[in-house]
């Protein structure tokens, strides 16, 4: 037997693993203004530290494996940068990703006004079908136990209809959690899918019409709770 069938051999002898405990592949992007966090959040995640300073213009995509809730994933992480120059690129990056991290600055009114951007971006690029998002409220450590900044998060959450984590990537609090939440409606919006697509029973189709017409009535509602917030 030569070098190559050996290799064969082995690669064809490697026992299929049940599809549940198949490491899975997605793609994470993270979304927001400029200065808020989403380089310090993403490092803090993927390498175990908190840099003080990161070029506001580079846009990097991470690699991290890891287990949740006992499923192994392969996360690719994006780091989005820049402004309106690379707002063609921003909406390709939202079109590609299978999950969305949304991130404000509980330390600056501002970047939670500008969420709305990001939203009518999201819904626009990904024609109002549903999105895996989490919202994100960063420099959880510069404010005091619960503020307006993160009450407003969660009532924006809760109409969004997707999870709020309160985090801190200077003393990586609620890091772990904002990705996993993540990865989490990633996978419930799946589960939804494969019901609603694979299954044409009386109740799939139902769940289908229920899902379309709460997507629907999200949208109009984040729309309508951020406008009167300006
Ligand atoms: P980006 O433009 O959204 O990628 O923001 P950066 O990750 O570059 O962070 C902008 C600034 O905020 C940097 O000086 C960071 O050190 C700082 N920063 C980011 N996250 C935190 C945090 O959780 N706590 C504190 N105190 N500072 C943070
Ligand atoms: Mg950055």
């Amino acid at each position: 037997m030569n070098a190559k069938s050996l290799r064969r051999t082995r690669a064809d002898s490697i026992v299929p693993q049940p599809q549940s405990q198949r490491r899975r592949k997605h793609r994470i992007v993270v979304l927001g203004e400029e200065g808020v966090g989403k380089s310090a959040l993403t490092i803090q995640y993927v390498q175990n530290l908190f840099v003080d300073y990161h070029d506001p213009t580079l846009e990097e995509e991470y690699t991290r494996l890891t287990t949740i809730d006992e499923v192994p994933v392969e996360l690719s992480i994006l780091d989005t940068a820049g402004q309106d120059e690379v707002a063609r690129l921003r909406e390709q990056h939202v079109r590609q990703a299978d999950g969305l991290v949304l991130v404000y600055s509980l330390t600056d009114s501002k970047s939670y006004e500008r969420l709305h951007r990001f939203a009518t971006l999201i819904e626009r690029t990904r024609d109002y079908a549903p999105v895996p998002i989490v919202l994100v409220g960063n420099k959880d450590d510069l404010v005091r136990d619960v503020d307006a900044a993160e009450e407003e998060g969660r009532r924006l959450a809760g109409n969004m209809g997707c999870p709020f984590v309160r985090t801190s990537a200077r003393l990586r609090r609620g890091v772990d959690e904002a990705f996993a939440q993540c990865v989490r409606e990633i996978r419930r919006q799946e589960r939804i899918c494969d019901a609603t697509t694979i299954d044409s029973t009386p109740t799939a189709k139902l769940l289908r019409r229920k899902s379309i017409r709460m997507i629907r009535s999200v949208s109009r509602r984040i729309k309508r709770s951020l406008s009167r917030q300006q």
